[in-house]
């Protein structure tokens, strides 16, 4: 394959992304990319180890006179997404990806380029070839499966990396300085339920809610946007204290890292307060909407006959259900007091769901402050504890508090400003980074994120942008000339 991307600036870097290009590398397949950056570590004589989940650790001694400043480590992920248009024939784990310059920008030809990471892999290959740079004492971590699951951060054991800056590659917004995501920690509560027999005299109805936005639960949370689950259980709650309401099975939302849009359950009512019972709806849809007007604009409540079902749930497991989800928390819970609008804990009451005689009940809870996370877990377990259900919390991953005083981050916004004149951006992610998982077993760390635009990643427009990567090789080689000392 000729060289497309040849004429770009910096050389160094643009050669490495278009052999890295030529390597299939989607998640979960990267033997061939591993093995790629092996045999050009050792081909630059290079100290290298790969540990027992798959990541490449790679190290550079400091160059002359830079002993004394603080190891740095730079850090990218070794997979990308694969994703194509239907009309591209393209196999991700035998074919290079193709890029091509199109303007100030360079794109893949009908699939994912991967300069998500391969930016940042290509960027620490050029710095530890490079012969004419200062920079400390250097590892590179290149971590395995980023995208899918972050298993590459969760399996990576402390003891193997000396430095004491992490520098991660993988922002996607040249002049953005990321310094704090979320962790997480999925609820998981069961309600077990008996069987019972549906009376004679009662008329069943479907009751749904729909319309609703609803988005991502860490980075959509601040929005208020509403909750179809929480929304579906005030009119049953208040239905069944009121005109003997039964429930027969419920159904809401379908990811838990999504706000869920849609919830419904099938209901008894006896026939003697379907009448009042219609009212209600109909009242509680004119107060809901004018409560969600700003945010929620196809908000649907619709409450229709239907055939009776075959059972209905005891009533004192609904009640207990139904008393529960009123009391859990969801939402924002508290805003950072260290960034100004970034969410610090919030939680989602993702999923309802009832299915042979257990009703399912999942939440995503994050936080940014691990000591805050689990204050919310206790809250979830005071919750479910009082309503007699089972709950264990599982998926745990720390989170990465923001620190306004970092001496990583104080030097790098320095930096900026006198390389190019203004100042960066400082901003932190209601989700999770990998950053949370290695901070969690590199305390030590102070961390930073940063990178070139990338624009449309995980998708077949992904692109990154040709004068962004020639202001974060400068700005990430200045950053590691002026390394704070030890
Ligand atoms: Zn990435």
């Amino acid at each position: 394959m000729a060289n497309i991307l040849g004429g770009l600036k910096p050389t160094a870097l643009w050669k490495n992304f278009e052999d890295i290009c030529k390597i299939p590398h989607p998640s979960k397949h990267e033997e061939k990319i591993r093995e790629f950056v092996l045999s050009w570590a050792k081909e630059h004589k290079l100290d290298h180890q790969v540990d027992e989940v798959g990541n490449v650790i790679v190290r550079k001694p400091a160059t002359a006179g830079m002993e004394s400043r603080k190891g740095i480590v730079l850090q990218a992920h070794l997979d990308m997404v694969p994703q194509k248009n239907n009309d591209t024939p393209h196999d991700f784990l035998k074919d290079s990806i193709i890029p091509r310059i199109d303007g100030e920008w360079v794109k893949a030809t009908g699939t994912t380029l991967g300069a998500d990471n391969g930016m940042g892999m290509a960027a620490a290959m050029a710095v530890f070839e490079a012969t004419d740079l200062a920079h400390g004492p250097l590892e590179m971590l290149l971590t395995v499966d980023e995208e899918t699951g972050m298993t590459g951060a969760f399996g990576l054991k402390g003891g193997l990396l000396k430095g004491d800056i992490l520098m991660n590659l993988d922002t996607e917004e040249e002049g953005d300085l990321c310094v704090g995501c979320a962790g997480g920690t999925n609820a998981n509560i069961k309600f077990n339920y008996t069987e019972e027999p549906v009376p004679a005299d009662v008329q069943a109805y479907v009751v749904k809610v729909m319309g609703l936005k609803g988005g991502h639960s860490g980075v959509d949370i601040h929005l208020e946007r509403g909750n179809s689950n929480k929304l579906l259980n005030r009119i049953l709650w208040f239905a069944n204290n009121n005109f003997g309401l039964r429930l027969a099975s419920i159904d809401g939302g379908s990811l838990r890292n999504a706000i869920p849009r849609e919830s419904s359950a099938v209901i008894t009512l006896p026939k003697a307060s379907t009448d009042a019972f219609l009212k209600f709806v109909k009242e509680f849809t004119m107060t809901v909407t004018h409560e969600y007007k700003n945010v929620e604009t196809d908000l649907a409540v619709s409450a229709e006959p239907c055939d009776k079902p075959a059972f209905l749930i005891d009533n004192k497991t609904t009640k207990n259900l139904l008393n529960a989800i009123y009391a859990t928390p969801n939402g924002v819970m508290r805003m950072s007091q260290d960034m100004k609008g970034l969410v610090e804990t919030s939680t989602n009451l993702a999923i309802v769901k009832s299915e042979n005689k257990v009703i399912d009940v999942q939440c995503l809870l994050r936080s940014s402050v691990d000591s805050a996370k689990e204050d919310l877990e206790n809250m979830f377990a005071g919750v479910y504890a009082m309503a007699g259900a089972e709950y264990v919390f599982d998926g745990k991953y720390p989170g990465w508090k923001p620190n306004m005083d970092s001496p990583i981050l104080k030097e790098m916004l320095a930096a900026y400003e006198k390389q190019f004149g203004n100042k960066p951006h400082i901003g932190a992610i209601h989700a999770g980074l990998e950053c949370g998982l290695l901070g969690g077993v590199y305390k030590n760390w102070d961390m930073i994120s940063f990178g070139p635009t990338i624009n449309f990643p995980h998708s077949p427009d992904e692109k990154v942008n040709i004068p962004s990567v020639e202001k974060f090789w400068a700005f990430l080689i200045e950053t590691l000339k002026n390394a704070p000392k030890k």
